[in-house]
């Protein structure tokens, strides 16, 4: 039985790990309906990205008028917007359909490097899209972009508190929740952060909505692996699937997060670079 509607706006990963190919995977192992407008088409594997196709702004919008006016959606969410004109309109498109709930994922270079939104479209995601998102879910050097973007110094992270005073700023560029998610800065387990690899103990997503809700930090043993391909748009997908399911913000994305550790604990090891996880367990 299908309990959700999730319209993923988004880029395609030709190799199925991330993009839009995973966002349908997670949405369907979530037991939700997942509908797809293309931003742009990657042709790209586990070891990267060799070239990208972009959708035309207006054509992007005819795919989500055509689902939206026909199907209706639960929750959006959205992926690679490559650029400027893309993220206006899309930020129209949301505003006019009166979408409810979005999960934003600020995708914007690859873990192979490559540039997947363009720099002066930073400025359009603050000022038109953050304000609508219901959760942006930054990595933390996504973070750091969209704070610098907005006019803040480096904000340093030696300890798992930290992350709150990026989540806190982050939060005060409009989104209803925010969660950090600290990935690329593994923890010791006293809260520290590692310093060598083998200090590499735990990651901690943290979750955010305001001054007068509780910071709920999410804590999971780190693992060492290549295979996190996609683990950003597999976490924001389950979000979005958790949400059209009914279920409140913090217990969304703690669930979420377990299908992701679980996913990259159980990945197939496909590919010669960074691997895609296991999407079904
Ligand atoms: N390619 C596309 C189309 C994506 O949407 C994403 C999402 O983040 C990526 C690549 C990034 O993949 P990776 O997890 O390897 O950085």
């Amino acid at each position: 039985m299908v309990s959700g509607r999730v319209l993923v706006i988004a880029g395609s990963d030709s190799s199925g790990g991330a993009g839009l190919e995973a966002d349908q995977k997670v949405i369907a192992a979530h037991g939700c309906y997942a509908m797809t407008a293309t931003t742009a088409l990657t042709a790209q594997n586990t070891t990267g990205v060799f070239d990208i196709h972009h959708v035309p702004a207006e054509f992007l919008r005819k795919q989500i008028d055509a689902c939206i006016n026909d199907i209706g959606v639960d929750v959006v969410k959205t992926g690679m917007l490559a650029s400027a004109a893309t993220v206006d309109a899309v930020a129209t498109a949301l505003e006019e359909h009166k979408v409810k709930t979005l999960v934003i994922d600020p995708v914007m270079i690859a873990t192979s490097g490559s540039q997947l939104l363009a720099p002066e479209a930073l400025q359009v995601l603050r000022a038109r899209l953050l304000p609508r998102a219901t959760i942006l879910t930054p990595n933390l050097p996504e973070a750091r972009l969209l704070l610098a973007d907005a006019g803040y110094g480096h904000l340093p992270v030696d300890k798992v508190d930290d992350l709150e005073v990026i989540a806190s700023a982050v939060h005060a560029l409009g989104p209803r929740w925010v969660l950090v998610k600290g990935g690329h800065c593994p923890f010791r387990r006293n809260g520290t952060a590692a310093g060598t690899p083998e200090e590499r103990e735990i990651v901690v997503d943290l979750l955010f909505g305001g001054p007068d809700e509780r910071a709920f930090k999410i804590q999971t043993p780190y693992h060492e692996t290549r295979n996190t391909h996609g683990t950003g748009c597999s976490l924001a997908s389950a979000i979005a699937s958790n949400l059209a399911k009914g279920m409140d913000m913090p217990r969304a994305v703690k669930a979420a997060c377990r299908y992701v550790e679980a996913g990259i604990k159980t990945a197939p090891g496909l590919g010669a670079g960074s691997g895609p996880l296991n999407h079904f367990h």
